[in-house]
């Protein structure tokens, strides 16, 4: 029968998006506690769902997640087992696979049992005489290992531009994306499920609703391109909708007058353009370690990918010590 030991090294992951989650839960598995902070109330990062209070939901960041390798296709199948993912029925060749019942619940199934402190932001890592002071608002613990797994502009934020962690990413780029939520009422035109146009300004248009598991009606979500997102990201949230809104009522072919709810957010870093190219930086003692989607490329899965290989680094590393 096989059995867990028990491990008392002290390891931070900072990010509770798929690349922290993931590598917090082989780590898990393994035998760690590891301890996972996240700035945001919820977990999964950009496996995000908006909520309100009428009941209304939508995806505002990943739409939805595929699989190139067999593992990454496993864990999927494990999660739609679960109930934590569906197959969403939206005519793609490949098979699109949505977090029930919101994408976040991807993020969720992911971290469930996980120590994760949400709402706590990391201000600052330092080199300590036993290992790594993770400073954040009213306090600081100090770690053996620490796994940065934070977009890699902000890797900069928590060591410093001189570090050589930073330096190593700075080449890294994500691009912003603005994205409108808006609800119709629901006898107004649905003329797709989705719509993809890299000429339009809203390069994405999907009917968020048509999703499984989502209760609420003609629930729409619009993805302006990376030229107009990159011009337009200092504008105000309402700004940005009073911007959108006419452009999504005219590729709806429906008026203002059918609207319920809108809202925009801002992904300052949503998609990898310029990626890492392999699939974490580390410092030497591999006593920090840095991850994301950033360094494969703009997917969920390249998220999956690099936890993935922290955490499998870290367990070579303590196996071989
Ligand atoms: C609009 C949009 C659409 C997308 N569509 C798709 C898609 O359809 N399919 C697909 O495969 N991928 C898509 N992606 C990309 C996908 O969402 C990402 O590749 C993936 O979710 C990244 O995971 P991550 O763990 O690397 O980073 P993140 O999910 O960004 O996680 C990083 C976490 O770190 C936390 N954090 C940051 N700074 C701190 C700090 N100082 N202290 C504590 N916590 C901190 C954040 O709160 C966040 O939770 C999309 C992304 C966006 C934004």
């Amino acid at each position: 029968m096989g059995y867990i030991v028990a491990r008392t090294e002290r390891i931070a992951i900072i990010g509770a998006g798929m690349a922290g989650l993931t590598c917090a839960r082989r780590l898990a598995d393994a035998g760690y506690a590891p301890a996972v902070f996240d700035k945001g109330r919820g977990i999964g990062g950009r496996l995000a769902t908006r909520r309100t209070p009428d009941g209304l939901q939508f995806d505002h960041g990943a739409q939805y997640a595929t699989a190139r390798s067999p593992d990454f296709e496993a864990l999927l199948k494990q999660a739609r087992n679960a109930g934590a993912a569906a197959l969403w029925a939206d005519g793609a060749d490949q098979a699109h696979i949505v977090g029930t019942p919101g994408m976040s619940g991807l993020g969720k199934h992911l971290g469930q049992g996980l120590d994760i402190r949400q709402g706590i932001a990391v201000t600052g890592l330092n080199r300590v005489d036993d290992g790594w002071a993770v400073t954040f608002a009213g306090g600081a613990e100090v770690f053996d290992r620490v796994v940065v797994t934070v977009p890699a502009p902000q890797v900069s934020d928590l060591l410093g531009l001189e570090h050589p962690m930073s330096r190593e990413v700075a080449a890294v780029r994500l691009d912003p994306c603005v994205t409108l939520m808006a609800a119709f009422d629901p006898l107004a035109p649905r003329p797709f499920i989705t719509r993809a146009d890299s000429d339009d300004p809203l390069t994405w248009i999907a009917q968020d609703s048509s999703k499984p598991d989502r209760q609420a009606p003609a629930c729409w979500v619009a993805q302006a391109s990376t030229v107009w997102s990159t011009a337009h990201l200092e504008l105000s949230p309402n700004a940005l909708v009073a911007l959108m809104l006419p452009m999504l009522c005219d590729r709806l072919g429906t008026d203002v007058s059918t609207l319920r709810y809108a809202a925009a957010h801002r992904w300052r870093y949503a998609r990898v353009s310029v990626p890492l190219g392999r699939p974490f930086a580390r410092n030497r003692s591999g006593t920090l370690y840095a991850g994301g989607d950033w360094c494969l490329g703009p997917r969920i899965e390249a998220a999956w990918s690099s936890g993935e290989a922290i955490a499998q680094h870290i367990l070579d590393a303590s196996f071989s010590e």
